[in-house]
């Protein structure tokens, strides 16, 4: 039987008292397969979904193999979208903590190219991001992979999708043939099988069990009349009350308008599509996690890859056509060990895709009509926290200890009041309880933080 005990792992004993602390306790189904055979060295192709701990099963691997007293690029971890980078540098970085001075490298497009050269110039040992950008580093020769020990392909799947095929294989066409390959992907299209075949050698295959606990997860079907959609949705909101909720939509104009609507009626939703800046999803998804705002609508792209915790609810404005897509997205909510409600709304002409998804998932699925729900007069549903954006971030040298410093030292607003901190290049977001928002924002912009002055915006 497969050990599910981290302690099994040839790993340093620092290494493993890091991942102590991070509170995991056992390895997740993933870490348990792959990691044994990644430690050995061997190149692997896994199918694994968010949050499977996929990223640290990578991760543990790839910080075991670095060299830290040698100033090159060791690992190289691709993705297909910047939030996706994000997250893996954060994991990284986590992990890392056990091994003083890793340098981790974040390089996305999207960002200005410049800065990006000057941090180069520090040889960071892991580089992580985005294809295109990467490749143009490479040509310019701002980044040098001739030391490369490790390759991984994160979402494999989904670069290709994105039409990164060609991008990739000139980026490994500029590493060296000896190094391990790590792919992980959800699906296993036959280009997957191509691409492994291409640049690995003799992989060891792994699949986990990708369908969800159903105990876990509470799933409905509610039929609605046409037309009904977005006023059932509020009443699903009302009867449900759930404290976070992703909602689905098909189509990016969909998921603006439903904002829009929701807005309207008094709750705090957000969109998250394609169409947005940068710094606008960043923001978005700020507001999201740190529960200063209860409904994040987005199409299956925008929430691709994301690893928001916690999620309450999963709603499906709209079915998707495909059964499996379906079930990579109500697996968003009953993560670790808790209770996840996934609804989804259908008109009688989608009984079809309901079929689908009865076979796909080999059980019946549970509909309900409208008028077993209870709709509740002036309820609203207000989000728990308020978001403050501060106009300095890494590149100023502003830590979240020097803005929760600034919040609590010589105030008297307690430290338990202030939730998550997210630090950018250039700006910070913290989350404070709603009933103490206008004294925090007071606090931050009439004050000092790190003996400095920023502008400091309340988020809506
Ligand atoms: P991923 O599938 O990589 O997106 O990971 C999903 C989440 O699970 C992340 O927030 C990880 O920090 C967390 N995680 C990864 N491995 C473990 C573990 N062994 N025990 C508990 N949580 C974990």
């Amino acid at each position: 039987m497969t050990s599910t005990a981290f302690l099994s792992l040839p790993l340093a004993p620092e290494f493993l008292k890091n991942i102590e602390s991070l509170d995991y306790q056992k390895m997740t189904p993933i870490q348990a397969h792959s990691l044994p055979v990644i430690l050995k060295g061997r190149d692997i192709l896994a199918q694994a979904k968010t949050g499977s701990g996929k990223t640290a099963a990578f991760a543990i691997g790839l910080l075991h193999k670095l060299n830290i007293r040698i100033y090159r690029t060791q690992s190289l971890v691709l993705c297909p979208t910047r939030e996706l980078a994000d997250q893996v540098s954060k994991e990284l970085r986590r992990l890392a903590r056990a091994i003083p001075n890793t340098k981790i490298l974040t390089l996305c497009g999207g960002t200005a190219f410049g800065p990006q050269l000057g941090s180069l110039e520090h040889h960071p040992h892991v580089v992580v991001g985005t294809p295109g950008r990467i490749l143009k580093h490479l040509e310019k020769a701002s980044l040098k992979l001739n030391s490369l020990k490790m390759l991984v392909l994160d979402e494999a799947d989904r670069m290709l999708d994105m039409g990164f095929h060609e991008d990739i294989m000139r980026i490994i066409d500029k590493m060296p043939k000896r190094r391990q390959t790590l792919l992980f992907s959800a699906t296993y299209p036959d280009e997957i099988q191509e691409i492994s075949q291409a640049i690995q050698i003799d992989p060891v295959d792994i699949r986990v069990e990708a369908l969800h606990d159903d105990k876990k997860i509470k799933q409905v079907f509610y039929r609605i009349e046409k037309g009904a959609r977005t006023k059932t949705l509020v009443t699903l909101l009302e009867h449900y009350r759930p404290e976070s909720s992703l909602v689905f939509c098909n189509r990016k104009q969909q998921c603006q308008e439903l904002s829009n609507a929701l807005w309207e009626q008094g709750f705090h939703a957000l969109a998250l599509h394609g169409d947005l800046e940068q710094k606008e999803r960043d923001q978005v998804l700020v507001q999201f996690s740190n529960k200063s705002s209860s409904l994040l609508i987005a199409t299956d792209v925008a929430a691709r890859g994301l690893d928001i915790k916690n999620v309450n609810a999963v709603i499906n404005f709209e079915l998707s056509p495909d059964p499996e897509i379906h079930i990579h997205r109500i697996g968003r909510t009953g993560r670790a060990d808790n209770k996840g409600l996934a609804i989804s709304l259908f008109m009688e002409s989608e009984n079809y895709k309901l079929d689908a998804i009865s076979a796909f998932q080999d059980s019946p699925v549970t509909i309900k009509t409208g008028e077993s729900l209870k709709a509740r007069e002036n309820f609203k549903l207000s989000p728990p926290m308020v978001t403050l954006a501060i106009s300095g971030g890494r590149k100023d040298k502003l830590r979240a200890g020097d803005i929760l410093g600034a919040l609590t030292s010589s105030t008297n607003l307690p430290g338990k009041q202030i939730g998550k901190i997210d630090i950018f290049d250039n700006l910070a977001y913290v989350a404070v309880q709603r009933p103490i928002a206008k004294q925090a924002f007071k606090i931050l912009s009439e004050g000092n933080i790190k003996a400095r002055k920023f502008k400091v915006k309340k988020l809506r």
